[in-house]
Formats: structure tokens, C-alpha cells, sequence
């Protein structure tokens, strides 16, 4: 049986657990298993969870005191797995599912599997491939254990809406665990209006090619008129140009976007660690032998400070006429 945490984040459920429910229906159907839904929150609207498999929903209609208190999300996940004796967890690897994993996989004698990024290959022995060395390769991994955590990588299995006519069988239960938190968040700074980088469909990132931070006008002005988050290199955060909370690659936030869109950057391995996975890759670079071209599916050769304001006239243009 699989129980699948459906994350949510300001009384909204969040993208990657649309593909964390898409990727239990898939399961479910290859190894004949039911698969529940588990919600956790107050003030949660499941009717957008059906289009994407969910027939049978848990809520947990809880709020924690302290929304980054991870310990009282596994307590309840790992509570009710054990009490229902399920066989596999499914999570999306977003910041929070990499939080609560460990603790979860120890109270629940689960193996745990991060950055999945296909179903298993195999069931018996049971084969799943994810990414390994930084993302850098993958690697197929046979796991023994009946009982597992599959914490999928966010945007590599896909969300797959379906038309279903079944109705959701809803039930909603008050968790009888007995837990006091030691968390007490002191302050909290919050990006509030910007698109969540590792949740964003479309990335533009620079680099130090934009020579300093009064150059970024021109890329907020881009990612603004694509819908696009904002990202960049290591130095770029290191100098103080663009916050921390952009910094992209093997030490930074992992991506694996439909579009990146590479500005100024010369593509270390480093940097590439951390966005290779996306599908589709621009790169904008005056210097054609820049690494960042092999690694790329189209590219233009060119000064960004020329090709820039030409690409948000032309998308402007193009969005006016269409
Ligand atoms: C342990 C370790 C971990 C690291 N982790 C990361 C990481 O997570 N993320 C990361 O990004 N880096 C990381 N780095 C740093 C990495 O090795 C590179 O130094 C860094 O990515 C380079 O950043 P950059 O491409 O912005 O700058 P540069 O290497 O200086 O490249 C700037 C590029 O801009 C181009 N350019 C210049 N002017 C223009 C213009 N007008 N228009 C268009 N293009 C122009 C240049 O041709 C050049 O290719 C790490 C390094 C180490 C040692």
C-alpha cells in the first residue's frame, strides 16, 4: 500500500505534490497497490487533488505553532504510516520533504530514496534510478527493504492530469499523537512576491558577465514578461549583487526548470551541478568557446547587454500580437 504527503505551503498545495500524486497513481497501477492521499493543515481546498488521481484523501486538519516545525509533520506522516502498515512513501525532494525524510524513514524502518527520477525500472528486485554526485549522474539502485521512502525530484516524473469519474473518498482524522514543539521561530524573511525558484517552469539566471548588481534591471525586466523566476552564480551571490536565495548549482538550489536561461555565465561544472537537468538550456555568452555552450540547446553568441533589451521587445511584441 502507498501513502503519498501531498505538501501544501500557505494553504495552498504546492506543484511538486501534484507530481508526488501523479507518480503514486503511476506506481499504484504497476504494482496493483492502493495508494491514500495525506494532507496536513487547516483551510485546504482537495478538490484540485482528484485531477491528478487522488481518490482517497486523509486530512489531518491541523495547523503546527510553528509553520517550519518538520518534526510535527514526520511525527503525523510517520504515525499514520505505521498504524495503517503501509509499504512505501512518496514525497516530493522539495526543501521540506528533504526535512522530514530522515526522521520519517528511522520511525517508520523505511529505506529512504532521494531524487527519484523515474518509477523502478524493475519491482522484484525492486530497481528505481536517481540522481547522484551532485547531479551530476544517476544511478540505479536496488533496495531489499519492503518498506521505503521515494522522495521524487521536483519536475523530473511530470504532472499528469487525468479525467476522473470516481468519487474521492475524503475522511478526515485527528491525529492521536502526544507532541509538544521545541521549535519557536524567532524571525522569518519571507520573498513573498517572487516565483519560487525550485518550484518555477522558467528560470533566467545571470552571472558575473553583468558586471554589477545595477545591471539586473534588464533580467528582472525579462524573467517579469516571461513569468520566469530569477536565478544566479555562485559569485554573483558571494559578491553581494543578488541574494543567496538565487544562488544556483552544486552548492546552491537544484533546478530542473522546462527553460533556463543562462546569462553571462561561463558554466563551471559547478554551476552546471545544479541546472543540467533542465529541458530546455539558452545560453548568452560573448565568448563562443564559454563551456556553458556544450551544455546548451540553443545559444547565442552575443553581449547581453545587446541581446537583452532586443529579447524583452520581441516577447513583448510577440505577447501583444498574440
Ligand atoms: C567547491 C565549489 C563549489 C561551487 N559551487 C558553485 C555553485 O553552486 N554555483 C555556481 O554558480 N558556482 C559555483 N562555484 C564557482 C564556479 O566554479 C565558478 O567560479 C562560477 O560558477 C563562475 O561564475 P560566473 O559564470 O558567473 O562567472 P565567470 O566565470 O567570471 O563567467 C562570466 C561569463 O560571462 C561572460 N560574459 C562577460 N561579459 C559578458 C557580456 N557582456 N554578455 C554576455 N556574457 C558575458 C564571460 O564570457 C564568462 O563566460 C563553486 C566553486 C567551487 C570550488
Amino acid at each position: 500500500m502507498i501513502l503519498v504527503y501531498a505538501e501544501s505551503n500557505n494553504k495552498k498545495f504546492k506543484k511538486s505534490s501534484y507530481e508526488a500524486i501523479s507518480y503514486g497513481k503511476k506506481l499504484s497501477e504497476l504494482i496493483n497497490s492502493d495508494f491514500t492521499v495525506i494532507t496536513i493543515g487547516k483551510n485546504l481546498d482537495h478538490s484540485i487533488l482528484k485531477e491528478y488521481g487522488a481518490n482517497d484523501i486523509v486530512h489531518i486538519p491541523i495547523d503546527p505553532k510553528d509553520n517550519y516545525d518538520d518534526e510535527f509533520y514526520s511525527n503525523i506522516i510517520s504515525d499514520y504510516f505505521n498504524k495503517k502498515n503501509f509499504d512505501i512513501i512518496i514525497v516530493s525532494n522539495t526543501n521540506h520533504g528533504k526535512s522530514i525524510t530522515p526522521s520519517i524513514s528511522l520511525t517508520t524502518n523505511c529505506s529512504l530514496i532521494t531524487n527519484v527520477v523515474e518509477l523502478p525500472s524493475s519491482i522484484e528486485p525492486f530497481i528505481i534510478k536517481k540522481k547522484v554526485f551532485s547531479n551530476k549522474a544517476y544511478a540505479n539502485y536496488e533496495i531489499s527493504n519492503k518498506k521505503k521512502i521515494i522522495s521524487i525530484s521536483p519536475n523530473s516524473f511530470g504532472i499528469k492530469e487525468i479525467k476522473s469519474n470516481s468519487n474521492t473518498e475524503f475522511k478526515e482524522l485527528s491525529p492521536d499523537i502526544d507532541y509538544t514543539s521545541k521549535l519557536n521561530s524567532i524571525s522569518i524573511n519571507k520573498n513573498s512576491d517572487k516565483i519560487s525558484l525550485p518550484e518555477a517552469d522558467l528560470v533566467v539566471s545571470a552571472g558575473r558577465g553583468l558586471k554589477g548588481p545595477e545591471n539586473w534591471k534588464m533580467i528582472e525586466e525579462l524573467s517579469q514578461v516571461l513569468g520566469a523566476a530569477t536565478a544566479c552564480s555562485k559569485p554573483v551571490s558571494d559578491i553581494g549583487w543578488r541574494p543567496h536565495s538565487e544562488h544556483v548549482g552544486q552548492t546552491g538550489i537544484s533546478i530542473n526548470p522546462e527553460l533556463y536561461i543562462a546569462i553571462g555565465i561561463s558554466g563551471a561544472i559547478q554551476h552546471l551541478a545544479g541546472v543540467s537537468s533542465s529541458k530546455n538550456i539558452v545560453v548568452i555568452n560573448t565568448d563562443k568557446d564559454a563551456p556553458f555552450f556544450k551544455a546548451a540547446d540553443y545559444g547565442i553568441v552575443g553581449d547581453a547587454f545587446d541581446v537583452i533589451p532586443k529579447l524583452i521587445s520581441e516577447i513583448k511584441k510577440f505577447k501583444s500580437d498574440n
